[in-house]
């Protein structure tokens, strides 16, 4: 499963590196566009699978944990709300004075990319995932009614919190009924990190009702 998810990370990855080689980023902001409606149908897959920010920051990250490197807390000012949209509006603002003043492309992608690198240095994933990125502001609006996404079985569920260390998205807490695993939508990647670390297989992608 792993090894298969890491496949279709790395062939989205060398599509982008092709597109930016090419000079072609606008089909790439066009797939990135696509993906807002289908986060609202099978939940962020654009996040999990083929966004060029998470794919670089998974290594990293798992690299800062094991030396020890990632902080436990992130610094106040990460926790204001506004930043994602301010990180978004920024973003665009730039990139539109760029084109129409200088005739130029800023290369927003791979400076987002070494952004979240960064952090991931220093901070557990969640942190650029949830406070800083520009487009997972967005995809989480759209995830958030995700007719289909992963989510636990309570009923399965043995509450070990293996699921809650395992997530890169902090989405997933032992806050359901009984202190079951419960995911949110709007946070979770469907990375299946989850799904492969449970003991006992009760995290899987299910239809979702209206009022979840
Ligand atoms: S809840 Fe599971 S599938 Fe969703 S982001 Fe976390 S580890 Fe990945
Ligand atoms: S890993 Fe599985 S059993 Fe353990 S808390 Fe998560 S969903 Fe429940």
């Amino acid at each position: 499963m792993k090894s298969f998810d890491t496949s279709i990370r790395l062939a989205f990855f060398a599509l982008f590196v092709f597109l930016t080689i090419q000079g072609k980023m606008t089909l790439w902001l066009l797939l990135f566009a696509l993906s807002l409606p289908a986060a609202a149908l099978f939940g962020r897959l654009y996040c999990g699978y083929v966004c060029p920010i998470h794919t670089v920051m998974r290594p990293v990250s798992t690299l800062s944990s094991r030396r020890g490197w990632q902080e436990s807390s992130a610094p106040r000012f990460l926790s204001n709300k506004a930043l994602p949209w301010a990180a978004l509006a920024i973003s665009v603002t730039a990139t539109v004075i760029a084109r129409r003043t200088f005739q130029l492309t800023l290369p927003l992608l791979p400076f987002w990319i070494a952004a979240g690198a960064l952090t991931a240095l220093f901070f557990r994933p969640e942190v650029f995932h949830n406070r800083i990125c520009p487009f997972g502001v967005l995809q989480k609006i759209f995830g958030r009614f995700a007719r289909s996404a992963r989510q636990v079985d309570p009923a399965a569920c043995i509450r070990c919190g293996l699921c809650e260390k395992a997530c890169q998205t902090d989405a997933v807490h032992l806050s359901g009924a009984g202190g079951t695993a419960e995911i949110d939508a709007a946070s979770c990647h469907q990375c299946r990190d989850c799904t492969a670390v449970c003991p006992v297989k009760a995290i899987a992608k299910r239809k979702r009702n209206a009022r979840q």
